[in-house]
C-alpha cells in the first residue's frame, strides 16, 4: 500500500466560547488501495497546513502508511532543523492520527484494539465548563445540572479574570475571595458529590500560584492545572512542595522529550497529553507508558475538535493508567453537530468506547463542500 495524496480541510466554524472563532484542520491521507485515513489538529490551521503540504506531504507520498513508527521518526527529522515544538508537531500529530486510522481500517479493528485492547467497559469523564451556564455566576446550578446528567467531575477557571487584571503578578485578599467563590458555592450546594478541577491556563507567577494553591486546600479540588507557564518546569517543583494539592501538567507539552523534565522533577501528579498536539497516538502511548513507569495516571486533554474527541476515547479506552478523560458538553451537544458521520455522547457520566475500524468515524461528506471548508491537496 502506498500514500498517493494528502488533503487538508480547514474548517472555520463553531461558536466562540474560547480561543476566538473555532477552527479545525482535518487531514485525509489517501492511498492506492482506496482507503483514507482521517486526522485532526488545531488551533492555527494556516500554519499547520503549511507544514503538512510543504514539509511532510512530499516525504510521505509514495511511502507505505503502515510503517507508522518509521514515518513518525522521518517526519520529526524533516522538521527538526526548524524546531519541532509548534505547528510542526501539531501537523505531525494530525498525520499520525490519520495513519493509525488507516492501520485500523486495514486490520478491520478499532484503534484501541491496535493499542492493546480495552482496559475498561466505558470511560470516566469530567466536563470542562465552556458552557452557556456561566460558572462565574452560576457554578452551583451548573454542578447540579451536570450531576443530574451523571457527570461527577467538572473543570472551572475562576482565577483567569483576576490574572488578566493583575497580569498574574499579584493577588490581594479581596481578589482571592472572588476567585474562591465558585468552588465554595459548589461545595455549599452539592457537598463533595462533585469533583472540581481548577484550571489556571499558565497565567500566574510562582508566589501568587503558591498563595492560591494554599487558599484552595480547604475545598479539596481534584487538581490544580497549569498554574505556571511551561517554559521553566523546575518552578513546578517549588509549587508542588508548597501544597498538598495535586498538580496537573500539561496539554501544551509535546513529545516524550517535552515531558521528560516533568517526569524527572516529580512535580506533576496528573499527566495531560493532547493527541492533536503531543505527536498523535504514537507519542501519546509512549508518554502514557512513561507516566505509568512513575506510577502516574494520565488525564488526556480533549478540548478541541470532533476527531480529537473520538481519538481521545480510543486512547482512554486502552490506557491502563487512565485517571479521567476531559469532555466538553458544549462541544458534543452543540459545536460538533453535523461535522462527523457519528456522535460520541456520554451516558450517565461515562463515555462509551467507540467501535472501529480505525477511529470508527468519518467526516460528514457535506462538510467537504461546505462554504466554511477550504480544501488543499498535495498529490504525487
Ligand atoms: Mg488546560
Amino acid at each position: 500500500m502506498k500514500i498517493t495524496s494528502i488533503e487538508t480541510i480547514h474548517y472555520r466554524g463553531g461558536s466562540a466560547l474560547h480561543f476566538g472563532p473555532i477552527q479545525y484542520l482535518w487531514v485525509r491521507i489517501h492511498t492506492d488501495e482506496g482507503l483514507v485515513g482521517l486526522g485532526e489538529t488545531y488551533p492555527h490551521p494556516e500554519a499547520e497546513k503549511a507544514v503538512i503540504h510543504e514539509s511532510l506531504a512530499p516525504m510521505l507520498i509514495g511511502r507505505n502508511p503502515l510503517e507508522i513508527d518509521r514515518l513518525w521518526a522521518d517526519m520529526l527529522l524533516a522538521v527538526s532543523y526548524s524546531g519541532w515544538g509548534g505547528a510542526e508537531m501539531r501537523a505531525i500529530s494530525a498525520i499520525d492520527i490519520a495513519l493509525w486510522d488507516l492501520a485500523g481500517k486495514v486490520a478491520n479493528l478499532p484503534i484501541y484494539q491496535l493499542l492493546g485492547g480495552a482496559s475498561r467497559a466505558s470511560i470516566r469523564i469530567y466536563n470542562t465548563c465552556y458552557d452557556k451556564v456561566d460558572f462565574l455566576t452560576d457554578s452551583a446550578r451548573l454542578a447540579e445540572e451536570l450531576l443530574a446528567s451523571g457527570v461527577r467531575a467538572m473543570k472551572i477557571w475562576p482565577f483567569d479574570p483576576i490574572a488578566k487584571e493583575t497580569h498574574g503578578q499579584y493577588i490581594t485578599p479581596d481578589l482571592m475571595e472572588r476567585g474562591l467563590d465558585p468552588i465554595r458555592r459548589i461545595r455549599e450546594r452539592v457537598g463533595t458529590a462533585m469533583d472540581v478541577a481548577m484550571e489556571f491556563h499558565g497565567y500566574w507567577n510562582l508566589p501568587s500560584a503558591i498563595s492560591i494553591a494554599r487558599a484552595l486546600e480547604p475545598y479539596a479540588p481534584m487538581w490544580l492545572e497549569e498554574m505556571l507557564p511551561q517554559d521553566n518546569l523546575a518552578a513546578y517543583r517549588q509549587l508542588a512542595a508548597s501544597t498538598h494539592l495535586p498538580l496537573c501538567v500539561s496539554e501544551r507539552l509535546m513529545t516524550r522529550w517535552g515531558f521528560r523534565e516533568l517526569f524527572a522533577n516529580q512535580a506533576a501528579r496528573f499527566i495531560m497529553p493532547d493527541l492533536c498536539w503531543c505527536g498523535g497516538f504514537s507519542e501519546a502511548r509512549k508518554i502514557a507508558a512513561i507516566a505509568e513507569m512513575h506510577y502516574l495516571p494520565i488525564a488526556p486533554h480533549n478540548c478541541g475538535g470532533p476527531v480529537l474527541h473520538f481519538a481521545s476515547a480510543h486512547l482512554a479506552a486502552n490506557a491502563t493508567n487512565l485517571y479521567v478523560l476531559e469532555t466538553v458538553r458544549q462541544h458534543y451537544l452543540d459545536e460538533y453537530t453535523g461535522l462527523l458521520t457519528k456522535s460520541l455522547l456520554p451516558q450517565d457520566g461515562q463515555l462509551p468506547i467507540p467501535n472501529g475500524p480505525g477511529l470508527g468515524v468519518e467526516l460528514n461528506p457535506e462538510i467537504l463542500g461546505h462554504e466554511k471548508a477550504t480544501i488543499q491537496r498535495t498529490a504525487s
